[in-house]
């Protein structure tokens, strides 16, 4: 199986302060992440957790938008800090993007054909004007977008759900080998939730495009994907198959965030999962250990010593849980196979 993309334990620390009267602070965004993405087949993963558990800086990580800490990304066999011009040219082309705000990537002055016209210019440049045109014209029906409805409307003349079309329609234009998706449902409608997703699916079927679904949402990642990777405060908790992760959750945060998914019935719910009601505090007040602790109602002495390592359950699931100490703890290849297996 030919990998794709790989994050090989990535960390990224940012830094703030320093200034005169200031402290330096440093915070730790992620911590030794890892993920793989295979070539063929194509493949969907879920990167999932709440707000600031790391997702957002691992998907600006793997676009090469920031640089890791330590650990490096890797594109087709090839660090992104040892590419070349040429390559890296060929990586912003096959890898495309789509973030959670459409209106942000908008230049309010230009027409959205802008927006189409210019990554047809910078990586085709040679490409007659006609051509070019079907293209557009195409990959807009494919995101069930009409031409004449959309081209030579500015962003604001366009709805949300229109405006993020659009750049799910940038992101398939130039037949993509990964799409890196970041929240690209949460600020549109319910009811276009449902359309955009299944443009991004459609890709990955029709175009043989690798998907990354960047979300906080269990519902659709489960629904889109076929690996999740669940992360808390920076940290891998969970991983693997998405059936098994959302079905039958083991770490005590993925049964919490699964136990949180709205059912129709309100006396059902999803999973096991509880949280403490009040945060414990870590004995002699420093937690050097699971990130987890102060909210999990399963915390023993030893989670405050050392972070809990990887554990495999499974051939197709690993958990970062002292619960499970009994299981293998894996190393970096074993974590990365994790991600690839059907
Ligand atoms: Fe809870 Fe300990 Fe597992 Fe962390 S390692 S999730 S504190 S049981």
């Amino acid at each position: 199986m030919t990998l794709l993309l790989e994050a090989r334990g990535v960390t990224k620390t940012f830094t703030s302060g320093g200034g005169i009267g200031t402290a330096r602070k440093v915070t730790v965004a992620l911590d030794d992440a890892s993920l793989a993405i295979s070539a063929n087949p194509a493949s969907v993963i879920a990167i999932a957790g709440e707000s600031g558990s790391g997702k957002t800086t691992l998907s600006r990580l793997v676009l090469g938008l920031i640089s890791p800490s330590s650990g490096d990304i890797y594109y087709r066999g090839k660090p992104l800090s040892q590419m070349s011009r040429a390559e890296r040219m060929s990586f912003r082309r096959e890898v495309q993007a789509i973030f959670q705000d459409p209106f942000e990537v908008y230049n309010p002055f230009y027409k959205v054909d802008h927006a189409l016209t210019t990554p047809v210019e910078c990586f085709e440049p040679g490409m007659p004007k006609a051509k070019a045109q079907a293209m557009i014209e195409n990959v807009l029906a494919t995101v069930g977008l009409r031409p004449e409805e959309t081209l030579g409307r500015y962003p604001h003349q366009l709805s949300g759900g229109q405006r993020q079309r659009v750049m799910v329609a940038r992101a398939l234009l130039l037949g993509p080998s990964i799409i890196v998706a970041d929240e690209p449902v949460s600020m549109v409608d319910a009811s276009l939730r449902a359309t955009i997703l299944e443009s991004l699916l459609k890709a990955h079927v029709d175009l043989g495009a690798s998907l990354i679904y960047i979300t906080h949402d269990l519902t659709t990642a489960y629904q889109v994907s076929q690996s999740i990777l669940m992360l808390y405060q920076g940290t891998m908790v969970e991983l693997g198959n998405v059936d098994k992760v959302i079905k039958d959750p083991r770490h005590p945060y993925t049964q919490l965030l699964v136990s949180s998914i709205p059912l129709p019935d309100p006396k059902k719910r999803w999973g096991k999962g509880t949280a403490r009601e009040t945060l414990a505090k870590p004995p002699g007040g420093k937690n050097r250990g699971c990130k987890f602790a102060e909210r999990c109602p399963a915390a023993m002495p030893m989670c405050w010593e050392s972070p809990p390592p990887l554990y495999g359950l499974d051939s197709d699931r690993a958990v970062a849980c002292f619960l499970f100490r009994d299981s293998p703890v894996l190393d970096k290849a074993e974590v990365m196979s994790l991600y690839t297996q059907r």
